[in-house]
């Protein structure tokens, strides 16, 4: 089905590096279902963030939010599945972690927007785009998951 190969951009911000959450995070992708396409562990250029959050670029924590994302390395990944944007941003509740319910990652590991731990791409358009900064198109890898059967009917 075409539809479950829909993709998204998510990215482990560096205070979910530091704080030893990478784990926890990929563990629940992986088990909800969704498949791993791409990973890449960097010290991001300044360049790539300030065009990863161009639409920010006047709010006033713009340059704050460039200064956090570079301070230390960022996990990038694209993650496949049916609805995987719309469930990806649901799996990481809401911006505000004082929003977010508990069960959701961003509910259960952190407290201040500033400090969010985890990035997800909010559309199926704005998804395109993020992959496409972060990743050369041979970085995504083409692969059939021996589970797909067992996820969708
Ligand atoms: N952010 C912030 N202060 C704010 C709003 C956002 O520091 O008042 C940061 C936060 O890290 C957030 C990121 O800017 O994740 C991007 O903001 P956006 O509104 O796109 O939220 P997201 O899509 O990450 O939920
Ligand atoms: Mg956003």
């Amino acid at each position: 089905m075409p539809g479950n190969q829909e993709r998204t951009f998510i990215a482990i911000k560096p205070d979910g590096v530091q704080r030893g959450l990478m784990g926890e995070i990929i563990k629940r992708f992986e088990q909800k279902g969704f498949k791993l396409v791409a990973m890449k562990f960097q010290q991001a250029p300044e360049e790539l963030l300030k065009q990863h959050y161009i639409d920010l670029k006047d709010r006033p924590f713009y340059s704050g939010l460039v200064k956090y994302m570079g301070s230390g390395p960022v996990l990038a990944m694209v993650w496949e599945g049916l609805n995987v944007v719309k469930t990806g941003r649901v799996m990481l509740g809401e911006t505000n972690p004082a929003d977010s319910k508990p069960g959701t990652i961003r509910g259960d590991f952190c407290i201040q927007v500033g400090r969010n731990i985890i990035h997800g791409s909010d559309a199926v358009a704005s998804a395109e785009k993020e992959i496409e900064l972060w990743f050369k198109p041979e970085e995504l890898v083409a692969y059939k998951s021996c589970a797909e059967s067992w996820i969708y009917e």
